[in-house]
């Protein structure tokens, strides 16, 4: 795992303007693939996913969380920021 790959680290930035339908269709397919690709960002992308079903009233039971706990923390804070922006807008 490369939780704090470069890249990694640019596609939690953007990821919402990926969520806000804001990306390029180039940009969405470049963000898709890699994170088809990329254990940390499909952990990322689950956990988000869960957060979002949470928002809406779903509540499913925790699953098992495979994100180093360094790592996981910084994704909480990258979505946290991102939630933000979205209510702010
Ligand atoms: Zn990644």
């Amino acid at each position: 795992m490369k939780p704090h790959d470069p890249e990694c680290m640019d596609i939690f930035a953007r990821l919402s303007e990926y969520l806000d339908g804001e990306l390029s269709p180039e940009e969405c397919a470049h963000f898709e693939k890699h994170i088809e690709g990329c254990a940390p960002c499909v952990e990322f992308v689950n956990s988000l996913k869960k957060s979002i079903q949470a928002a809406h009233g779903f509540h499913s039971p925790a699953a098992p969380e495979h994100v180093a706990p360094e790592a996981e923390s910084r994704l909480k804070e990258a979505w946290a920021a991102a939630l933000a922006r979205r209510r702010e807008s």
